[in-house]
């Protein structure tokens, strides 16, 4: 039986899941299955934070309603703005079909993000960078479902 070679997909992913150091604290989140994801996607990473002009490291930031702001009470939203508009050039440029964005940050989250009190508590919402993307009709899948993307049948 001839084996039918499928062309791997272009995607967009959160640069903290690849080994990329750009978190706010300076550490990355490397995904532990990020190897066979490079052997199945073409991935092109993006940390919004940073190509918005964010150091690394930086004062945590969290989401209320569209705006950001840091520990210290400084509005970031100017940054985590441009930087969804590039995290978006990097899509398009690239012909990307989906994007995996890292669950919980304030620029990344889809489904959940920190609630603005800086006190660890989770509420359902999304980052600046996943809500651009949303609007943009992208589908995003976070780093929980990697595995699920990995299965063997699967050509999301
Ligand atoms: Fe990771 Fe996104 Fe935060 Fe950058 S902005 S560190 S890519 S979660």
């Amino acid at each position: 039986m001839r084996k039918v070679i499928m062309q791997k997909k272009n995607i967009v992913i959160s640069a903290c899941l690849l080994g990329k150091n750009c978190r706010y604290d300076g550490k990355s989140k490397e995904y532990a299955r990020i190897e066979e994801l490079k052997e199945k996607y073409n991935l092109f990473p993006v940390c919004p934070e940073v190509m918005g002009g964010l150091p690394t490291p930086r004062v945590a930031s969290e989401n209320i309603g569209d705006k950001v702001f840091n520990q210290d009470g400084i509005d970031n939203t100017t940054f985590f703005n441009k930087g969804a508009s590039k995290a978006l050039e990097v899509y398009y440029n690239n012909k990307c079909e989906f994007a995996i964005l890292k669950e919980s940050s304030p620029s990344c989250g889809s489904n959940k993000i920190y609630d603005g009190t800086f006190s660890g508590k989770k509420i359902p919402g999304m980052g600046v960078t996943a809500k651009l993307f949303k609007e943009n009709g992208i589908k995003i899948y976070t780093e929980e479902d990697i595995d699920y993307l990995l299965k063997e049948d699967r050509n999301a």
